[in-house]
């Protein structure tokens, strides 16, 4: 009887949290295309909420699911013009912030862009090594994978999936103070 009764805090004391962020927006011209915060030559970018870079957007959303916070849209609101344009780098901030609240670090990550254009391969090297140092793990903990979007009829999107893993800080790292002597 007592089982159905689960106390609130039980998934804190999860030592490992999975999170998926799923993200896609248009591309415009004459802005700059951002993915995973490198800027990449193209005569398009994405529109739509701050400076459109999908793939942190997933990556934010990723985090913030992970441990049951709110979502992108709900902490940054696309329709407040303190957000356009701004650097999606500030959102992925306040979910790690999130995340180590909650006692976690980052695992890994790994992700899929679906995209027509352009190449992703060429820039993936770069692009794994801001993520990684936006996160603080190795370059080696960070998948980015691009495949073109055969018949889904999103030539002119860019779309994101990511899923991350989370590691509970171990007691030592995460409270050095509360140490007993
Ligand atoms: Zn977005």
């Amino acid at each position: 009887m007592t089982s159905a009764r689960k106390p609130k805090s039980e998934a804190a004391k999860l030592q490992f949290r999975i999170g998926y962020g799923w993200d896609s927006h248009e591309f415009q011209r004459g802005i700059p295309l951002k993915i995973g915060g490198v800027t990449l030559p193209y005569p398009k970018g994405l529109g739509g909420h701050s400076d459109g870079d999908v793939l942190l957007h997933a990556l934010t959303d990723a985090l913030l699911g992970a441990v049951a916070a709110p979502d992108i849209g709900s902490l940054f609101s696309p329709s407040n013009p303190k957000w356009k344009g701004a650097d999606s780098a500030v959102f992925l901030r306040e979910a790690l912030d999130r995340i180590r609240s909650a006692g976690y670090i980052v695992a890994n990550m790994d992700s899929t862009l679906i995209l027509a254009a352009p190449k992703i391969g060429p820039h993936a090297a770069a692009i794994r090594a801001h993520l990684a140092e936006l996160l603080s793990i190795s370059a080696d903990a960070v998948g980015v994978k691009a495949k073109t979007p055969e018949g889904m009829g999103t030539e002119n999107a860019a779309i994101a999936h990511v899923v991350v893993l989370l590691e509970k800080k171990s007691a030592a790292r995460s409270k050095p103070q509360e140490e007993e002597r």
